[in-house]
């Protein structure tokens, strides 16, 4: 591998957008392009502007690169989710009940894994940076005009800007946060002792998957919704799934419902709904909403005003209203994902760069939710496609009947594919149950490509016994519905 090649960036083939058109001689700036932040989507765009050529400089106001994805966010939580489920897969299994093995595993204990795998992604990326010789300068970066950067005092110019400072959790003045008891999505990874009972107010996909990981360790879990669903934008079937499996683990599930007060004890914390409910548990996580983080970037100095929710306005290239200032990721908000924030990283570079993004396919960006079961989704829902009078046909294989999932024990869970009656393409996949999130991709690879059809998964051999069988069988299942 030569010097400046990054594994997780592919080569460059793009055509040229003729559109992009900016003759400022760029050697006037101490850099092409400054990037804000070293999370997923920061990465991104310094590593593809890299790629072409441009002299790349990036801002990092935490001690170690890797974004809120790295340190608090989705590592971190998908760490502990493997370590709880792995650990009560054993607690749970009748041959180590028989040989009198039970424990009670601390918090603390479930937390170690996490801290090594947070430090092997840390030096990986710092590598990237380091190979493609991109200085990263450690402070707060703040504009003082649409060129120069300011970190601990001293100047910085560059042509271009992304902003990628993420997001952190939404934190309303009327929630005491530094009661003991009182978390939100960044703070309940250190929780110290093991409570017996949690409520989490928000049921969003970071209050989903909270629910089901601590759920799995056996305390109970009352999840508030202030919606009368689950993950709204997810298709209605999975929808009823995630609820009804939810609710058969054992958690208490509340929609429709809004907080009025939240006091904080000396044993537990009681939530007052404003339907006049009642809910005292040990702990609570507050897990309603993020704001973008854009205070302290300077932005009245570059004429950038961010929303309500501090996040940032942006065209389809990713170009805020000042045009060689960008924004990619969370700061931009939806769909906040990790996967996303890199992509929107990469696409902004690849403007700059006056190509046009052909192949980053930023919207077609797959949902992937690690509740138990877990979900993954890409493409159109049913109520999507009923709303547009798309004429659509389903096709459903329910793990329970396929021989690998009955192998592994793994039989809760469902694919479903829906495509165009006439035309037989594919218009969405539906994933839940284990590995949904890496199930889905067969789908998406087929649905973006030149043999997009119900009849390729009818026609192609699969492994057996594979859960990737599940494609065939939905193909089957819908096929067998057409007239
Ligand atoms: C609990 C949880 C679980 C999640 N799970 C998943 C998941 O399973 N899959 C998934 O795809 N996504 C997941 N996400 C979302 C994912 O973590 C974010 O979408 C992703 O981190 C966004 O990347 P980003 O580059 O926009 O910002 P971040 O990763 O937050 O990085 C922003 C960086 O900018 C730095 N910064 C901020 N301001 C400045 C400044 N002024 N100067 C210098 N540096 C600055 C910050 O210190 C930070 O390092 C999860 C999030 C949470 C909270």
């Amino acid at each position: 591998m030569s010097e400046t090649e990054n594994p997780t960036t592919p080569p460059d083939s793009t055509p040229i957008d003729s559109t992009r058109i900016d003759s400022t001689p760029s050697d006037q700036f101490d850099f092409d392009l400054f990037v804000i932040g070293t999370g997923p989507g920061g990465e991104g765009a310094a590593m593809q502007a890299r790629k072409g050529g441009m002299r790349v400089g990036v801002a990092e106001r935490y001690r170690q690169i890797g974004g809120g994805c790295t340190h608090w966010g989705t590592i971190p939580s998908k760490a502990l989710r493997y370590t709880i489920t792995n650990v009560m897969n054993v607690l749970k299994n009748p041959m180590f009940r028989e040989l009198g093995i039970h424990a009670t595993p601390s918090m603390e204990q479930l937390r170690r894994g996490t801290a090594s795998i947070i430090a092997k992604q840390v030096s990986m990326r710092q590598s990237f940076y380091d190979r493609n010789s991109v200085p990263i300068f450690s402070g707060t970066a703040s504009f003082v005009d649409e060129h120069t950067i300011q970190i601990h005092g001293e100047n910085y110019t560059s042509k271009n800007f992304v902003i990628a400072t993420g997001s952190r959790p939404y934190r309303p003045s009327s929630v005491d946060f530094s009661h003991p008891r009182i978390f939100d999505s960044d703070t309940i990874l250190d929780v110290k002792d093991r409570p017996s009972s949690i409520t989490i107010y928000g049921a969003g996909v970071i209050g989903t998957e909270y629910a089901s990981m601590f759920r799995n360790l056996g305390i109970k879990v009352n999840l508030v919704n202030t919606r009368s669903k689950l993950l709204e934008f997810l298709d209605e079937e999975i929808i009823d799934a995630l609820a009804y499996h939810l609710r058969d683990q054992g958690v208490v599930l509340r929609h429709d419902e809004a907080v009025e007060r939240i006091e904080g004890c000396d044993d537990g914390v009681i939530l007052h709904l404003k339907s006049g409910k009642q809910l005292k548990t040990d702990i609570l996580l507050w897990a309603n909403g993020r704001s973008g983080n854009t205070e302290e970037l300077g932005l009245e100095n570059v004429g950038l005003t961010p929303n309500s929710r501090g996040q940032l306005e942006v065209d389809e290239q990713f170009q805020t209203a000042q045009p060689n200032i960008y924004a990619v990721g969370d700061v931009i908000g939806y769909p906040s994902l990790a996967s996303a924030a890199y992509t929107q990283g990469r696409a902004a570079a690849m403007h700059m760069l006056g190509r046009i993004d052909g192949n980053l396919r930023i919207n077609d960006i797959p949902t992937g939710i690690y509740t138990s079961p877990e979900i993954s989704s890409v493409g159109k829902t049913e109520r999507e496609l009923t709303a547009a009078c798309i004429p659509y046909e389903v096709g459903h294989s329910q793990f329970k009947s396929l021989a690998r999932a009955q192998i592994t024990g793994s039989t809760v869970g469902m694919l479903k594919l829906l495509f165009h009656r006439d035309t037989k393409e594919i218009l969405g996949v539906h994933c839940f149950g284990a590995n949904a999130s890496e199930i889905i991709h067969i789908g998406q690879a087929v649905m973006s490509g030149p043999c997009n059809s119900l009849e390729y998964f009818i026609e192609t051999t699969f492994n057996y016994p594979t859960m990737a069988e599940a494609y065939r069988v939905a193909a089957l299942n819908g096929y067998n519905r057409l007239f």
